[in-house]
């Protein structure tokens, strides 16, 4: 399995492309930070035509990534300000919580995009050659 670029798990995370072509765009509005279209998705693939919504409810699951991806988070926010740099509680606890909002729109997005990506794997030839 490739670990970067096209082909890659994170190529599609990071991106928001399709999980199994790595072309289409899963998000109507590739930026997350416009919040009235923030959760705004594609029903299918433009591309290859893989289905972005697999079964009814199918990003409740993508809850427990975002909770995985927050917790991270957490942990290396306050790796970095309460132990290096040696923060006290609350300067740390507040950079935290200014991180999580600042974030909160990609992180929604990136956990959508890892969970459909455990359940959809690349397909080099799912997109029409060009
Ligand atoms: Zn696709």
């Amino acid at each position: 399995m490739k670990l970067i670029g096209k082909g890659s798990k994170p190529f599609s995370i990071t991106t928001a492309k399709c999980p199994k072509c790595h072309e289409g765009e899963m998000f109507v509005d590739p930026n997350p930070y416009h919040l009235r279209n923030m959760d705004k998705m594609h029903a299918s693939c433009s591309v290859c035509g893989q289905d972005y919504e697999p079964e009814p409810n199918f990003y409740y699951g993508a809850m427990y990534v975002s909770y995985a991806y927050t917790v991270a988070l957490f942990v290396a926010v306050y790796v970095i300000f309460g132990v290096w740099i040696g923060w006290s509680m609350w300067p740390t606890v507040g950079t935290l919580a200014g991180t999580l909002v600042v974030l909160g729109p990609y992180l929604f997005r990136i956990a959508r995009v890892t969970y459909l990506n455990f359940f959809v794997h690349y397909d080099a030839d799912a997109a029409p050659k060009s």
